[in-house]
């Protein structure tokens, strides 16, 4: 949290998750999202460390004009999706890249996060050379 706070000056909400939320903004499917202003992390039994800092990452890997949207403009609600397929693939994947580089800081054992291309559209659309170089120099330029 102090790492997320620092890096990224937005909040952290802990939020429950009732009836049938899941499934909607901002979530969907997922237990964690960002609303434009603050990360929302759901209660529930994933891990907190590795929801919130996918959501650090994401922050990081969007481009500023889209840190204030909903999920940083990527969807999985096509209506506030700002992006095409192939961008916001390339951009999960380089989220998760970044969070791979990040992880053994947190103690975050590289065998429980997600394989990197898990949620995109399609794996095609990847270009894995430039998203490992995008989140190398990411990671290379934070504060250690
Ligand atoms: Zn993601």
């Amino acid at each position: 949290m102090a790492f997320v706070a620092r890096t990224t000056g937005k909040g952290i909400r802990v939020v429950t998750l009732q009836g049938d939320e899941q499934g909607k903004a901002p979530f969907f499917a997922q237990p964690v999202g960002f609303d434009g202003r603050s990360f929302w992390v759901a209660r529930d039994h994933g891990c907190d460390t590795e929801k919130l800092l996918h959501e650090a990452c994401h922050w990081l890997v969007a481009p500023k004009s889209r840190r204030t949207l909903q999920n940083y403009g990527l969807g999985p609600n096509p209506t506030r999706r700002v992006v095409g397929e192939e961008e916001a693939d390339n951009e999960e994947v380089t989220t998760m890249l970044l969070e791979r580089l990040l992880a053994p800081r947190f103690a975050l054992p590289l065998s429980r996060l997600a394989k990197p291309d898990y949620n995109v559209y399609r794996k095609t659309n990847i270009d894995w050379e430039a998203c490992e170089v995008r989140a190398a120099t990411l990671f290379e330029a934070l504060p250690g």
